[in-house]
């Protein structure tokens, strides 16, 4: 099973045929694992990196190999996102006087300070520690460097 696109593909259109495609040989799988005869198990995990790959880091949500700056993001957009907004995955739209998360925008308004690159998509107040990434947390994230000690402050202060 090859499906070969570049990871930072931003054709939406493609995109959504892709995951159509990962859905529909999840669900023949699922249906029939007989019609995948040559594939153990190793393959399929293999399959599953390369289909994680093409489908751009953060595009099912968490991740078991999630940093724990995403791990942060992630808890804390599902700590004050609705319950039918998928928050884990697109983070949440939030503020108050220590933080704001803004989920990435595709409104491109000319005045939207999220598609014109103004405002991240996360920021920690007290020290301006400031977070972007392309649709999903995780996706193309963007941000100085950053020690796991003070990912655990802001942890500490934040959840
Ligand atoms: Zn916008």
């Amino acid at each position: 099973m090859v499906i070969t696109t570049h990871p930072t593909a931003k054709d939406a259109e493609f995109e959504t045929l892709l995951d159509n495609t990962v859905a529909d040989l999840q669900n023949k799988y699922k249906k029939d694992p007989k019609s995948f005869p040559s594939m153990t198990s190793e393959d399929l995990e293999f399959a599953m990196v390369e289909i994680k790959v093409v489908m751009g880091r953060g595009a099912g949500g968490a991740q078991d190999d999630d940093t724990p700056l995403e791990k942060l993001l992630r808890d804390f957009a599902n700590l004050h996102g609705a319950k039918n907004e998928w928050s884990e995955k697109y983070g949440t739209d939030y503020e108050d006087d220590v933080v704001m998360m803004h989920t990435y925008c595709w409104c491109d308004e000319a005045l939207c300070k999220w598609c014109g690159g103004d405002e991240p998509n996360f920021r920690y107040k007290p020290t301006g520690f400031e977070v972007t990434w392309y649709k999903y947390i995780g996706r193309d994230m963007k941000h100085r460097p950053i020690s796991s000690e003070e990912v655990e402050e802001m942890r500490k202060k934040l959840l």
